[in-house]
């Protein structure tokens, strides 16, 4: 609330469902929500809750078995640049190229910006704003660090000029520190972009800390059980009473048991 863009939807998600048969798994069921435009929407939930399904559905990388993904009021049928992923996994980099023309790559199969020369420079404009500093274009994945890897993935997705940037847990490989960074980056950016960002994370610290909205889900089968508008005002320090409050309400909503 409060950011004047209610009657923006971006991306509205209806009855969603999704059944695995094998092994047979009700992973999703009656999900619904809407995302507004700028909005940095977190989905948390335990594991196995469907966070990382939901996403894959929006993505398009699967089929739900019954509700529809509507981006801009069109139905979500398949993948398509419009949507793009940065996965947790480490090795979503192309490992044969080096950092610049893994970014450049999905421009050119997309036919993004016009000329090889265009593309190049909007990869360095991207890899820059995510904070890599030029003598890494030439560098190769197995030569960065897992941080810097994500970064690349970061600059990578956000160079497609996506409707929606999806982040399934972008940071759940990386330590502690790296993380707080790359937490910081990723809100700078959103900031400066305003990006549409829907980010899945299990850690409440980190839905609070980035998220304007947080969506919470729960499981068997993965259902809703409550959307929030985030209450903790920037720059939402852990300090802050309400970052307590706030935190104690999703620890308490994720099934643990109030101490
Ligand atoms: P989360 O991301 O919240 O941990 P997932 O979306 O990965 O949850 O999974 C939701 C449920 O669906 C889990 O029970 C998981 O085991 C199951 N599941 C996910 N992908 C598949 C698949 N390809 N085949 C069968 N079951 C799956």
């Amino acid at each position: 609330m409060g950011n004047g863009n209610e009657n923006n939807v971006k991306l509205k998600v209806t009855g969603l469902a999704k059944r695995y048969i094998d092994p047979p798994v009700q992973a999703l069921k009656d999900v619904e929500f809407e995302v507004y435009d700028g909005d940095f929407f977190c989905i948390i939930g335990p594991s196995g809750c469907g966070k990382s399904t939901t996403l894959r559905l929006i993505a398009g990388f699967e089929k739900p078995t019954d509700g529809q993904v509507l981006l801009d009021g069109n139905e979500v049928q398949e993948p398509g640049p419009d949507r793009a992923m940065v996965f947790q996994d480490l090795n979503q980099l192309f490992p044969w190229k080096t950092t610049l023309k893994n970014v450049v790559y999905p421009l050119k199969v997309n036919k993004l910006y016009g000329s090889n020369k265009n593309r190049m420079e909007e990869a360095q404009k991207f890899l820059r704003m995510v904070g890599l500093d030029e003598k890494f274009d030439s560098a190769f994945p197995h030569q960065l660090s897992g941080g810097m890897k994500q970064r690349v993935a970061i600059a990578r997705a956000l160079a497609l000029d996506p409707k929606v940037l999806l982040m399934d847990e972008p940071f759940g490989s990386i330590d502690a520190q790296t993380r707080t960074t790359l937490q910081q980056e990723v809100m700078k950016i959103w900031e400066e972009t305003k990006k549409t960002i829907l980010f899945v994370t299990h850690n409440i610290e980190e839905a609070i800390l980035l998220g304007t909205k947080i969506l919470v889900l729960g499981t068997d089968p993965g259902r809703v059980l409550e959307l929030f508008d985030n209450p903790v005002a920037p720059p939402r320090l852990a300090t802050d009473p309400d970052f307590g409050k706030f935190w104690k309400t999703l620890y308490n909503l994720l099934g643990h048991k109030d101490e």
